[in-house]
């Protein structure tokens, strides 16, 4: 495996090790279930995120189920209101519902936490501990990401360039079609 995939997969572990620690910690609170869609909308993830997400899908060997009915803003993978790539989503997916700890653009701290979530919360009892730490994340996940695509042999990306999470569906089914005629030339 590509060592940044391996890396952004360490990443993933970790952060979903931190989200586990603070579903247990708000478990009172959080009440985040099958069938909440409120935070699944139409996002764009960086290079490394998509590649890897093509990777795992292809490992998997699936072609990920997609909604015909997605609404303006809304995730294609959201169908019947289910996740059709729960195992491979991206960070942003795994932080749903906590509590999110960031630096605004006016060098403030800010928190955001789910309303259906943090409804009778005192945001007194907010901490360093008890919230996710988005942008130290955030800025592994930027660094991991410029490692990948100054690598990256088929397209240049910038350091800020975005994927939408919907043109994963495109990708795998071009490779599946390359795969096909590989195995008819063969
Ligand atoms: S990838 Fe899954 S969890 Fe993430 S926004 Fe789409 S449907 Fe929701």
């Amino acid at each position: 495996m590509n060592k940044t995939f391996e890396s952004y997969k360490l990443l993933r572990t970790e952060i979903d090790n931190r989200a586990t620690k603070l579903e247990s910690e708000h478990s009172e609170q959080i009440k985040c279930k099958k069938g909440c869609d409120m935070c699944c909308m139409d996002y764009s993830i960086l290079p490394i995120e998509f590649y890897s997400i093509i990777n795992d899908l292809k490992e998997a060997k699936t072609v990920p189920e997609t909604s015909a009915e997605s609404k303006e803003g809304e995730c294609i993978f959201l169908k019947n209101r289910v996740c059709t790539i729960y195992t491979q989503r991206p960070i942003i997916c795994r932080t749903h519902g906590l509590p999110l700890l960031f630096m605004n653009d006016d060098n403030e701290w800010e928190l955001s936490a789910c309303e259906l979530n943090f409804k009778d919360f005192n945001f007194e009892e907010f901490t360093l501990d008890n919230t996710f730490p988005q942008d130290k994340y955030n800025s592994k996940l930027f660094m991991l990401n410029k490692e990948f695509i100054s690598g990256f042999q088929y397209k240049e990306f910038g350091e800020f360039d975005l994927i939408p999470i919907k043109n994963l569906i495109k990708h795998l089914k071009s490779h599946q079609i390359n795969d096909l005629a590989k195995s008819i030339e063969d």
